[in-house]
């Protein structure tokens, strides 16, 4: 039987932290500060960075039963994690959690950017074109946009986020939103071998 190989935590936080994709090893992303500040809108969200991804806004849904999901679910990483995990209330946040009809492929995604002074680079870097220097201390993020495709959530499976009750059910959907704010934070998925953000397990 093959014995698991084993890694320091510093080459499982290089690998969580820098292998994005396809691309492979890549820059670091992370958030200036002690405090992260995310929001939950009920109205449309206004998109800073767009770039080449698709006017998700236009399909936008009113978060229903998501927003307590999502609640649930920054205050587990809240929990986790060093940084200090703020909701923010009718004002623009660094994170940003919302439902669209429209997205891209239907999919559910986290959609992150950096500071102005970093985004024409980031942009080259995400188009899969060089970098020069390849910014190795990586990129200090400014907004991060969670969409999770209207099509899959609870207007169409009313039970697929809370109970009757209205209590989280811990299942698929809500993993879902832990597994996309882990990549809002700055987290990848990791190689074959290594710890992997968890996309099929219990968040705790
Ligand atoms: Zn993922």
């Amino acid at each position: 039987m093959a014995v698991k190989p084993t890694f320091s935590l510093d080459e499982i936080i290089f690998e969580l932290t820098t292998n994005w994709g396809e691309r492979q090893l890549g820059p670091l992303r992370k958030w200036p500060g002690n405090t992260v500040t995310f929001s939950i809108p009920g109205i449309v969200p206004t998109v800073v960075y767009v770039y080449d991804e698709p006017q998700e806004p236009a399909g936008f849904r009113p978060p229903g039963t998501m927003a307590l999901a999502a609640r649930e679910a920054f205050s587990l990483w809240d929990d986790l994690i060093a940084v200090s995990l703020q909701e923010l209330v009718g004002t623009p946040s660094q994170i940003t959690i919302a439902y669209s009809t429209s997205t891209k492929g239907n999919g559910t995604y986290a959609g992150s950017y950096p500071t102005d002074d970093d985004a024409d680079l980031f942009f080259f870097w995400q188009l899969g074109l060089p970098v020069e220097p390849p910014y190795p201390n990586g990129w200090f993020l400014d907004r991060s946009y969670i969409w999770l495709s209207g099509d899959n959530w609870d207007s169409l499976q009313p039970t697929a986020l809370v109970d009757t009750t209205g209590n989280v059910i811990y299942g698929s959907g809500f993993r879902t939103i832990v597994h996309e704010i882990g990549h809002a934070l700055g987290l990848d998925h990791g190689q074959d071998g290594m710890a992997k953000l968890p996309t099929a397990s219990p968040p705790l």
